[in-house]
């Protein structure tokens, strides 16, 4: 039946084969699709158990089994992408003959609905915590050697603690390291690092406990989710991005990612609401980025500023927009991320200024 719809879709069902040389195991995964990369390859190796996940449109195609003989901890991932073939290469512990891949595992050699799939989880170690603003911290997490994932560009995942007991889950979304860096991603691949930008709510459930945590101790961290695709921005011309709070948090490597790779683009403008000054995520390496690319502009906005504050205040409100919101061409997005009724005004503010939905992209849960 999966089969069927994909075949609807244009797509026809992914298949596998293996084959080994003296020293190492090859797994090929054929997708039959063309839009493949290393986005898509999720690669985990714990403990007895090997598992392949494949985002294939709103599928995952599934590899997961009990190998037949020891690997070494780290394997190679190479997607060629004009086919849409994967290439999983494992390293041998002992140079003997493999007889078979290993016994099936859950829902092994089979394509099942994303949304189906529930979220999978590996242990990330906590490398290093930084003070960012008198709340918000950067965490740094590094993935197991033994785990190929790479976030793509406006998705999240979700972190997963036991606190007292119980397993508690809450979205965060990748930053780069800096605003600064070169935008590394595509270049550097099995980057092992994931950095985040976090709140600590003093009389909240989870961040307090994540704060608690000591420089190698573990949290575990999910798949990638989220809509957002990086590639409705080919010849887009004009970015707008308003965020609030943390909701600054996936326009980072969006920011990143547009300046380095879109030639198209004239214009990018961050409008960012917050409470106070001290309350500005990366104010100066938002101003030394303002300074460095002049296409792009920030502007910050504070809904409860001191007297000694001669910038804009208010909420998101139609007269910041319409001053902000000037476009040059009808190549233009509009992303908009932070507390729900700040998104949702915003929204219905860039509506009445006939911003069409295409043209608009509101990150939530
Ligand atoms: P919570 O327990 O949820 O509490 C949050 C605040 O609400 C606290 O101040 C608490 O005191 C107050 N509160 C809780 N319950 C009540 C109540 N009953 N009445 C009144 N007040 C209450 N956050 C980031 O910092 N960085 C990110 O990159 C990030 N990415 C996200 C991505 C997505 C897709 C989404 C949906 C959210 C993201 N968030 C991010 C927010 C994050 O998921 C958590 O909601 C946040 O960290 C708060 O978690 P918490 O458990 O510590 O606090
Ligand atoms: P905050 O309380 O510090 O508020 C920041 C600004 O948001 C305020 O200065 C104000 O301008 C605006 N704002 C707040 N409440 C508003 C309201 N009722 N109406 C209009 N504007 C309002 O924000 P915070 O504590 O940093 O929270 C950030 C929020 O962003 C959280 O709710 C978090 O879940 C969300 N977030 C979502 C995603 C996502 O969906 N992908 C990612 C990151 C953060």
């Amino acid at each position: 039946q999966v089969a069927d719809t994909l075949a609807k879709e244009g797509c026809s069902s992914p298949s596998y084969d293996w084959f080994q040389t003296d020293s190492s195991v090859t797994i090929v995964i054929y997708t039959k699709q063309k839009d493949i990369n290393l986005d898509s390859v999720i690669v985990d190796h714990q403990d007895d158990s090997f598992r392949a996940e494949i985002l294939i449109k709103d599928y995952s195609y599934i590899i997961h089994v009990e190998l037949s003989h020891e690997i070494e901890e780290d394997f190679s991932v190479r997607v060629v992408e004009n086919v849409g073939k994967i290439e999983i290469v494992l390293k041998k512990k002992e140079n003997a003959s493999w007889k078979r891949l290993g016994h099936p595992l859950e829902n092994h050699n089979s394509l099942i609905l994303k949304k189906d799939t529930g979220l999978y989880y590996r242990k990330c170690r906590l490398i290093s915590k930084e003070g960012v603003t008198h709340d918000t911290k950067l965490f740094c997490l590094m993935l197991p050697p033994s785990t190929h994932l790479q976030v793509p560009v406006g998705q999240h995942v979700y972190l997963k603690l036991t606190i007292t007991g119980t397993e508690i889950v809450k979205p965060y979304t990748p930053v780069s390291d800096s605003l600064l860096s070169e935008f590394k991603e595509p270049v550097l691949l099995n980057n092992k690092y994931i950095y985040f930008l976090i709140k600590i709510y003093p009389a909240g459930l989870f961040t307090p406990e994540l704060d608690q945590l000591q420089i190698g101790d573990f949290v575990s961290v999910s798949n990638p989710e989220g809509s957002f695709k990086i590639s409705q921005f080919q010849e887009l011309e004009d970015l707008f991005l308003l965020a609030a709070g943390t909701g600054f948090t996936p326009m980072v490597k969006i920011l990143n990612y547009a300046l380095t790779n879109i030639p198209s683009l004239r214009k990018v403008k961050l409008m960012f609401f917050n409470k106070t000054e001290d309350d500005i995520i990366w104010r100066s390496q938002l101003e030394k980025l303002a300074f460095k690319d002049k296409r792009f502009d920030v502007e910050f906005v504070l809904s409860a500023p001191t007297s000694e504050w001669n910038g804009k205040w208010g909420h998101i409100s139609p007269a910041l927009l319409s001053e902000f919101l000037k476009r040059s061409s009808d190549k233009s997005k509009v992303l908009i991320c932070g507390p729900t009724p700040f998104t949702e005004q915003g929204i219905r503010l860039l509506h009445d200024r006939n911003f069409s939905k295409e043209e608009i992209h509101s990150f939530t849960a």
